[in-house]
């Protein structure tokens, strides 16, 4: 390893059946800091055999006395356990995790705490996992209802929440019984070595918990999703990957949760509190550079607040800091890599082309670093821009003005994509009104963030199948199990 700077939990080798394999006699990879272009390290690049071994390795624990033995209680002391390392470790897991995602380090922290909070959910829903005794229709007859784990599951993150997207799912899984392959991200896989060190420091039997990094996504994905020994795949990332999953799932008739691409809608009613929106919009999509799928994608604005509205938005917009994460006063990081910056910058162009009003930013910032590009605000927003039909996934902010209730719900309406929506409205009857119509998984009514390891995350729609966190994010984890006692 050639780490500098770290702690000893920065790990550069991948972990299958509590061997850390080095990558002496493999192909590696670069692990690269966004902001500033720099190699921070190199792990292994594992093949699609490797892969194997993981999934057998996960198999044999799943079967092993040292996990199926356990009890409820067990497998929540050690996520308990497990909770209480990251906690301790959350300042070096934020400096990993601003390093290799480029988020900034104030918010690196708060995903620690977000993230740790479904290790502890999940160790107190593990004593939870309730069965049923259903009052049968026969005298001599009983209807018992209960649910087991499924066996192994692949779970399959994103770079945008490196930490949070691995716990949301693996905490879940442990808590059920499962035992786990993830594949972390590329862009971000020294987060999930991490916080896999912890849990192996924490006593969660080898094989468990295994983690393969890789660039061989699609060979490996496929695998997953093929092998019968893999009993569930749980994936967070974009639509076309999930959807592609979910094909190669269909054969071996799996367990499937997909947590995929939104379009938010962000709407502003004449009867809101328009500072309180101001507030939420910026919360809504700036947080992590405006590349998570719950960030609000379209803003809708109603005539009567629509110049206050704007013109509150573009001074908060302006005062933004930009900059490397790891200064404690930036507010705005990098892009993740280049894909993501072409996404962005090539969708601002189109908006451009297409008579959009581009009244704040609008270009990249090479001069802070390749990646940064300036936060963003597009009116006028014609329904044919990419901007408006698809998620940007960046710090741009696109307004659309309109006039009535009807107008703005059948705008948020107008997408395949239904993951969360947003709306700011004072007026009792129609905060009910809108809730119910959004075509949405999650709505926040005068909020901007809405994520709690409470709540049920999840889409409607192209936005996905399943819910993570909150009691129901165990069942994709669970079959229920029906034993008809007869003859009583
Ligand atoms: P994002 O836009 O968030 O990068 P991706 O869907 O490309 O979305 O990536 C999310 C995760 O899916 C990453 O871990 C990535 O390596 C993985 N991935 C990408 N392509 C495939 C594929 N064909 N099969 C399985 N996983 C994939």
């Amino acid at each position: 390893s050639r780490m500098r700077g770290f702690s000893a939990l920065v790990q550069t080798k991948a972990l299958v059946n509590g061997n850390w394999i080095d990558s002496s006699s493999r192909q590696t990879f670069e692990v690269k800091n966004p902001a500033t272009g720099e190699v921070i390290g190199n792990v292994p690049d594992m093949t699609v055999e490797d892969a194997q071994q993981a999934i057998d390795a996960a198999k044999q624990a799943y079967e092993s006395k040292e996990w199926r033995a356990l009890t409820a209680k067990d497998r929540s002391n050690m996520l308990k356990k497990w909770h209480g390392l990251i906690e301790k470790h959350a300042q070096e897991i934020a400096e990993i995790m601003t390093a290799e995602s480029g988020k900034p380090i104030n918010e690196a922290k708060g995903e620690v705490v977000y993230g740790n909070a479904f290790v502890e959910w999940f160790a107190e829903e593990a004593r939870r996992i309730y069965g049923e005794i259903v009052p049968s229709g026969q005298p001599n007859r009983e209807v018992i209802v209960m649910k087991q784990p499924i066996g192994v599951a692949a779970l399959i993150t994103p770079w945008n929440f490196p930490l949070a997207m691995i716990t949301r799912k693996a905490g879940a899984a442990l808590a059920a019984g499962c035992t786990v392959v993830v594949k972390p991200s590329e862009d971000t896989p020294l987060t999930a070595l991490a916080v896999a060190k912890l849990a192996e420091q924490a006593g969660i039997p080898k094989g468990v918990i295994n983690v393969v990094t890789t660039k061989k996504a699609a060979p490996i994905g496929e695998l997953f999703c093929k092998s019968p020994d893999v009993r569930g795949i749980s994936f967070t990332g974009s639509t076309q990957v999930g959807k592609l999953l979910f094909r190669n799932c269909a054969d071996g008739i799996k367990r499937v949760c997909l947590e995929l691409g939104g379009n938010a809608p962000f709407i502003v009613f004449d009867s809101a509190n328009v500072d309180k929106a101001v507030d939420g919009a910026m919360a809504s999509k700036f947080r992590n550079c405006g590349q998570t799928c719950v960030s609000a994608n379209r803003f809708f604005v109603q005539e009567g607040v629509y110049d206050k509205f704007v013109t509150k938005l573009k001074e908060r917009v302006e005062a933004l800091k930009i900059g490397d994460g790891k200064c404690s006063d930036v507010q705005i990081g990098p892009l993740i890599n280049k894909m993501q910056y072409d996404k962005v910058s090539g969708f601002v162009e189109d908006a451009r082309n297409k008579k959009a009003n581009i009244i704040v930013g609008g270009k990249g910032l090479q001069e802070v670093g390749d990646l940064f590009y300036a936060p963003t605000i597009v009116t006028d927003v014609p329904t044919s821009a990419h901007i408006y039909t698809e998620e940007v996934f960046g710090p741009v902010v696109s307004i659309i003005k309109f006039k009535d209730e009807a107008e703005a719900v059948q705008k948020a309406n107008d997408t395949q994509r239904g993951l969360a929506g947003y709306f700011y409205s004072e007026n009792l009857q129609q905060v009910f009104r809108v809730a119910k119509r959004l075509e949405v998984g999650m709505v926040g009514v005068n909020e901007g963030i809405i994520s709690a390891p409470e709540a049920p995350f999840g889409g409607v729609k192209e936005s996905g199948v399943g819910r993570e966190g909150s009691s129901h994010g165990i069942d994709d984890y669970v079959d229920i199990k029906y034993i008809c006692m007869g003859n009583l």
